[in-house]
C-alpha cells in the first residue's frame, strides 16, 4: 500500500521562480497556475484511481500533482525540456518513485514499452486502466493527433492495450474542428478524421488569461475514447488520402474535391461514377457531407481501386 496524499511541496509559481524557468514559445509553453481548472482537468475523463496515466509535457510538474491527487498508480512523464529535470525529479521522490521521466520528443516516442503486459484488455470491452492526459504545446497538436488517430485505427502503440482514453487540450479553434457536425463553420478534415476513430467529447473551455504567459486564443479540454468499430472502417491512410481531397475545395462544390483523386484523362468518367454509386449529390459541399456520406464515398473509391490499382498512385 502507498499514500496517496503528496507531501507539501513548493508552490509552482515559485518552483518556476526558483529554478528560472522562463516559458520557450518554441516549445508552446504555457502554465496552467490555477489549482481548480488543473484539477476539472484532470478529471475531465473520470476518475483517475489506480490507472497508469501517461502526460504530455508536464513542464515543471503541476497537472502531475493533480493527477497524483486523483490517486493514480504510476504517472509517466515525456517531456522535451529538460530544464524540468530538477522539478520532476523532486515530484518523484515526493511520490516514493510512482513517478517515471522521461525526457525526449512525444512525436517520436514509442509509448508501448511503459505499461505492464497484464493491463491489457479485449478492444470489445471496457478501457484498460491507462489514461493519456496533457496540456498539450500548441505548436504540436495537430501532428500528434493525427499520429495517435492512425494508431489508434491499427490498435498499435500504446493502444494495443486496449481502448485508451485521451484527455487533451487544444486551441479552442481546433476542438471546435474536432467535433464539427455537417453545415458547422468549424467542419473539416479534422472532424471527419478524428470523429471516425474516437468519439469526441468537448468538455470546457479554459479562458487564455488563466496561462502564463497569456496566449492568443482560448484553449479547450476534449475528451477522446477509441470506437470500437470506426465509422469508416477502411485503412486510415485511404479515408485520410479521400477526406483531404475533398476538403482540398472546402468552399465549393464537392465534386471538385473528388476530382483531385484521378488523373485528367479519367476524370470526367470516374468522379460521374464515383458520386453516382455512393449517392452524393454532387452540388453539396464538402462541409455539408455527414460521415454517412463519406463512408460511401470512401468505399467507392476503394473498389474503384481494386478495379484499376494504377489510381493508387495519383496524388
Ligand atoms: N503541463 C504544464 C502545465 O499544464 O502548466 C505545461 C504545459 S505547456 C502548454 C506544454 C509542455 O509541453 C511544455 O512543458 C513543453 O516543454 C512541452 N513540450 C513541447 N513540445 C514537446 C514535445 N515535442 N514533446 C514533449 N513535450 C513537449
Amino acid at each position: 500500500m502507498f499514500a496517496y496524499r503528496l507531501p507539501p511541496l513548493p508552490s509552482i509559481g515559485d518552483i518556476l521562480k526558483l529554478y528560472n524557468l522562463d516559458a520557450k514559445k518554441k516549445l508552446s509553453q504555457n502554465f496552467l497556475l490555477d489549482n481548480k481548472l488543473r484539477s476539472k482537468l484532470v478529471c475531465a475523463g473520470g476518475k483517475l484511481k489506480d490507472c497508469h496515466v501517461i502526460e504530455v509535457g508536464p513542464g515543471p510538474g503541476s497537472l502531475t500533482r493533480n493527477i497524483f491527487q486523483q490517486k493514480a498508480f504510476h504517472v509517466h512523464v515525456i517531456e522535451k525540456d529538460p530544464r524540468f529535470l530538477p522539478t520532476l525529479e523532486l515530484l518523484k521522490e515526493a511520490t516514493y518513485g510512482r513517478l517515471s521521466i522521461h525526457i525526449g520528443d512525444v512525436l517520436k516516442f514509442d509509448m508501448k514499452p511503459l505499461i505492464p503486459e497484464e493491463l491489457k484488455r479485449e478492444w470489445e470491452g471496457d478501457t484498460p486502466m491507462i489514461r493519456i492526459i496533457g496540456n498539450l504545446p500548441f505548436s504540436i497538436s495537430t501532428p500528434l493527433i493525427f499520429k495517435w488517430l492512425e494508431q489508434i485505427s491499427k490498435r498499435s502503440d500504446i493502444w494495443c492495450f486496449g481502448r485508451v482514453p485521451l484527455t487533451l487540450t487544444f486551441q479552442e479553434e481546433v476542438a471546435q474542428r474536432m467535433v464539427a457536425h455537417p453545415c458547422h463553420f468549424q467542419r473539416s478534415r479534422l472532424s471527419i478524421m478524428c470523429q471516425n476513430w474516437c468519439e469526441v467529447d468537448h468538455k470546457f473551455v479554459i479562458p487564455g488569461r488563466a496561462f502564463i504567459p497569456k496566449p492568443d486564443v482560448n484553449v479547450s479540454v476534449v475528451y477522446m475514447t477509441p470506437r470500437i468499430k470506426p465509422l469508416i472502417d477502411l485503412d486510415f491512410k485511404l479515408v485520410e488520402k479521400v477526406v483531404f481531397a475533398v476538403f482540398s475545395q472546402r468552399g465549393k462544390y464537392c465534386k471538385r474535391g473528388v476530382e483531385r483523386l484521378f488523373p485528367e484523362h479519367l476524370r470526367e468518367e470516374l468522379v460521374k461514377k464515383l458520386l453516382i454509386v455512393s449517392d452524393i449529390d454532387s452540388t453539396k459541399r464538402p462541409y455539408e457531407l455527414s460521415m454517412k456520406d463519406f463512408d460511401r464515398i470512401v468505399h467507392c473509391y476503394a473498389a474503384l481501386l481494386e478495379e484499376n490499382p494504377t489510381l493508387k498512385k495519383y496524388i
